[in-house]
């Protein structure tokens, strides 16, 4: 048979207790993340970083190597520079002019709107 073959786990009650323990803390932590959602608790700094409440909140810790990474703004074409391979796909000013959040270029109330966004009515 094709395939990997992983190493047993040892299951004893000391594991079981600490998995069931992990499960717990998981569900509680997603809970309180989707909390903050709803209250908005820090929505100053979450506005300052031009973020929408979940990439402030859920989507928060940012996998990505540690290498320094450029992009272009997928609005204003200015390059952007950032510590890791996590990049944003828009600039924080065409953010901000925008209502868009930065982290994932959706909109900053995640509403869905009908009329132009600035970008929209520039350079026409
Ligand atoms: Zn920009
Ligand atoms: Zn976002």
């Amino acid at each position: 048979m094709l395939g990997n073959k992983i190493r047993k786990v040892k299951v004893d009650r000391v594991s079981i207790y600490r998995a069931t323990d992990i499960a717990k803390n998981r569900i509680k932590k997603m809970q309180s993340q989707l909390e903050d959602v709803e209250r908005d608790p820090r929505k100053n700094e979450r506005l300052e970083d031009c973020k929408c409440k979940y990439c402030f909140y859920i989507h928060n810790v940012r996998m990505g190597g540690a290498m320094f990474t450029s992009q272009q703004c997928g609005l204003c074409n200015e390059v952007m520079s950032f510590p890791s391979t996590a990049t944003d796909p828009i600039c924080s000013s065409c953010a901000q002019e925008n209502n868009l959040c930065k982290q994932c270029s959706g909109d900053m109330d995640m509403k869905h709107i009908r009329k132009n966004r600035p970008y929209e009515s520039n350079n026409t």
